[in-house]
C-alpha cells in the first residue's frame, strides 16, 4: 500500500508523491550525491516519499556478507576509477572478496568470448566453470512453445536454458557468476536462480553490437522508433504522479 508522504504538510506539492521518481531529478539538484537530499531533494525524492524504504535497505548492510560486498565494490570502484576495464574490475572484485571459483553463463553465440574470459580468469589463479545457454539441448516444445513460435520452425530448436545454467554453476560451487550475452528474460531467470553473486559483462543487444545504451543516446535521432505511441510532444519535467490532470 502506498505510504503518505511525510513532507506533505510542509510542502503541498510533495503530497502528490508516494513513490520515488529519481529519473526526473534535474542535473542541478541530484542532492543525494552530497547527502543533502532532505534539504534540497525534490518532492519525489525517495528520502521524502519513502524514508522507511531507505532505512530498510540500509539495514541489510548489517549482514557481514552484504556489508563486505558493498565495501569491496566501493574499493574496486575507487581504485580502478577510469583505469580498469570491467573485466579487470571483476577479477579485482573476486580477489578482494576472497572468491576462488567463478562461473561463466554465456549465450551459445558467445562461447568464443567465454573461452577468452575463462582463460583470463584462469591466468589470475581463479578456478572457472562455464555453461552455455543451450545446455541440455532441451527442445522448446518441452516448455510449451509451438513449432511456429520458433526462430526457424520445422526443426529442433533448443531452449535457452538459463535456469539450467544457474543450477550447473550452483552445483559447482561458483561464488561469482558472470553473464555473457544472455537475452532479456533469460538473464532475469539466471539472476533469480544463481546462488552465487552474479554480474553482467555483456548485455545482449543484437542490433547495437551489445551496446544497449546506444538506443538511449540516439533516442531522439536514429533510434526514435524506440518511443511508444503515448510520447508527449514536450518532455515532462515531473514524474507521472506530479503531473497536472
Ligand atoms: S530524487 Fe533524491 S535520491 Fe533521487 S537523484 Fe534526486 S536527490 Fe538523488
Ligand atoms: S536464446 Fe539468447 S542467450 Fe540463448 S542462444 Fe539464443 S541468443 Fe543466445
Amino acid at each position: 500500500m502506498a505510504k503518505r508522504n511525510p513532507t506533505a504538510r510542509k510542502n503541498p506539492q510533495a503530497a502528490k508523491y508516494t513513490e520515488p521518481g529519481c529519473a526526473y531529478c534535474p542535473p542541478s539538484v541530484r542532492a543525494c550525491r552530497d547527502g543533502d537530499e532532505d534539504r534540497r531533494g525534490p518532492g519525489f525524492c525517495p528520502a521524502k516519499t519513502d524514508a522507511d524504504g531507505i532505512a530498510e535497505g540500509l539495514a541489510h548492510y548489517e549482514d557481514p556478507f552484504w556489508r563486505r560486498v558493498a565495501v569491496e565494490s566501493a574499493r574496486v570502484e575507487a581504485e580502478g576509477y577510469c583505469k580498469w576495464t570491467r573485466v579487470e574490475e571483476i577479477v579485482e572484485f573476486a580477489r578482494k572478496m576472497g572468491f576462488t571459483k567463478l562461473g561463466i553463463a554465456s549465450c551459445i553465440s558467445f562461447v568464443d568470448h567465454a573461452n577468452t574470459l575463462s582463460r583470463i580468469f584462469e591466468s589470475h589463479g581463479l578456478d572457472v566453470v562455464s555453461a552455455a545457454c543451450k545446455t541440455g539441448g532441451v527442445p522448446k516444445e518441452e516448455i510449451g512453445l509451438r513449432d511456429d513460435e520458433k526462430i526457424r520452425p520445422g526443426g529442433h530448436e533448443s531452449l535457452c536454458n538459463s535456469v539450467g545454467q544457474a543450477e550447473l554453476l550452483n552445483r559447482a560451487g561458483c561464488q561469482l557468476n558472470v553473464v555473457l550475452g544472455l537475452c532479456v528474460g533469460h538473464d532475469s531467470q539466471f539472476f533469480k536462480f544463481s546462488e552465487g553473486l552474479a554480474t553482467t559483462l555483456i548485455a545482449k543487444d543484437r542490433v547495437l553490437a551489445h551496446n544497449p545504451i546506444g538506443a538511449l543516446a540516439l533516442a531522439d535521432s536514429y533510434y526514435s522508433r524506440v518511443w511508444g505511441p503515448d510520447r508527449p510532444e514536450k518532455p515532462p519535467k515531473l514524474p507521472s504522479q506530479g503531473r497536472k490532470g
